[in-house]
């Protein structure tokens, strides 16, 4: 994309990114990052305040992003900073067993009933890859159902997202994961629970796991159909195999105890991330207490880490589910309902196709009218309105994630004047909408 093409766009940030470019591969260490969908300078943020975020440049934003999931508080929210500078200020990491983070998986256990033991890792990458691992090993099986548009993070087993059809073998999709690794995945099409039948009878005997997304938000949000997760528990238990539920993204963010508060379909396993967090690297992978008992050092199946349960991410983390009362939830879902209808309302006006999709106060607009219940109904939009929608909105200090393939994200600080700054930005962007071309 030529400057020409976004005038705007913000010359400290395209220093930074030139210089990135010199050190790391593409310019960002997380691929999203680099606005490759979308075109343009990435923005370098110098920091974060509540709902807003500024830049390299000295432009704030509206954040509808919020680190991907993590800032259900906002950005330095003072209670979690004070409790950070205490933790980091008695040290930042043991390589021992410290208590906090004991109390936070007291914490999380307390919040989600099926969530009988935690293990605390540093990603949620990890956390799905140690899960599987663990299903592999007290299954004493080697296969895995995952589905097409649903991300685990980047395990080479679950990068397999490629096929079509009814027990599909995939390919990898990404070169490095091996042809073996991706032969033991199974990828299915997502709310498709014949599909799933039909790949356990293809297969007796051979499925460790199910894993699903608890309710998807990477191919956009794509709830799951009514009895589509308890058909999943209900096909599992019938073969022997376990399921997996990943809430790394609904996890302490769609509810208090995330979808399984939703929705109450029991998984065997748990994985968890982003928000309980609160903004540093933590994960966690849990569940049914006679699976847990197979990890080591209580069982055979090897998992470890030198950072895991770290005393500053624990602190940050535990301070963040205690700020998380129904309060909080209320408030994160009304001011996600605003938005919505203010965005639906700007692209009603301009005559733009799109679809709003919801899981509690997780959303993301498809540029389609019809409902999108699987990835090829999301790949399915006009995405090139997106790009031209995403545009205008960061021109006028609106932050959404750059790509239409992802929930936007909002928190407790989003207040009346984040609010009102947004409504003031989209009318315009919902133009850009509707007079761009493919
Ligand atoms: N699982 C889900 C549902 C996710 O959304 C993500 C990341 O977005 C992951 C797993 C991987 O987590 P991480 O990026 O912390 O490795």
């Amino acid at each position: 994309m030529s400057e020409l093409a976004y005038p705007y766009e913000a010359p400290a940030s395209q220093a930074l990114f030139d210089r990135a470019a010199a050190v790391t591969p593409g310019g960002v260490n997380s691929p999203v990052r680099a606005f490759g969908v979308v075109g343009g300078t990435p923005r370098f943020m110098v920091s974060g305040s509540g709902p807003y975020l500024t830049d390299a440049d000295g432009r704030e934003y509206v954040d509808l992003v919020c680190s991907w999931g993590p800032m259900i508080l906002g950005h330095a929210h003072p209670e979690v900073i004070a409790a950070v500078q205490e933790a980091v200020a008695r040290g930042t990491s043991f390589g021992t067993p410290a208590e906090g983070e004991v109390a936070l998986a007291e914490a999380m256990v307390e919040r989600v009933a099926p969530l009988e033991e935690v293990r605390l890792v540093s990603s949620g990458t990890e956390a799905t890859m140690s899960a599987i691992r663990l299903a592999r090993g007290f299954t004493r099986r080697t296969k895995v159902i995952k589905f097409a548009g649903c991300y685990h993070g980047h395990v080479d087993s679950l990068l397999a997202a490629a096929g079509s059809g009814v027990a599909t073998f995939a390919l990898p999709d990404t070169p490095g994961v091996t042809g073996a690794q991706a032969s033991d995945t199974i990828v299915l099409p997502y709310n498709d629970l014949e599909a799933v039948h039909a790949a356990f009878a293809a297969h007796p005997g051979e499925i460790a796991c199910v894993i699903t997304e608890a309710s998807p938000g990477n191919m956009g949000v794509v709830p799951p159909l009514p009895g589509f997760n308890q058909g999943l528990k209900d096909a599992c238990a019938a073969n022997g195999a376990l399921f997996v539920s990943d809430e790394v993204m609904t996890g302490f963010r769609t509810s208090r105890a995330g979808w399984y508060g939703v929705e109450g379909v029991v998984p065997d396993l748990m994985t968890f991330g982003k928000v309980m967090g609160g903004g540093f690297p933590a994960a966690a992978f849990g569940g049914r207490a006679d699976v847990m008992a197979h990890l080591a050092p209580a069982g055979p199946v090897y998992q470890a880490g030198t950072l895991s349960g770290n005393p500053v991410a624990t602190a940050a983390g535990l301070a963040q589910l205690r700020l998380l009362d129904d309060a909080a939830y209320e408030k994160v879902n009304a001011v996600s309902a605003r938005i919505q209808g203010l965005v639906t309302e700007a692209l009603t006006k301009e005559g733009v196709a799109h679809t709003v999709q919801t899981a509690s106060n997780m959303f993301s607009v498809f540029f389609t009218d019809r409902p999108v219940h699987r990835y090829e109904d999301a790949k399915a939009q006009d995405s090139f309105r997106f790009t031209a929608f995403f545009h205008s909105l960061l021109s006028n200090g609106v932050y959404l994630p750059p790509s239409s393939f992802e929930s936007w994200f909002v928190s407790t600080a989003h207040d009346d004047r984040a609010v009102d700054r947004i409504a003031d930005a989209l009318p315009a962007a919902a133009r850009a909408a509707a007079e761009a071309t493919a």
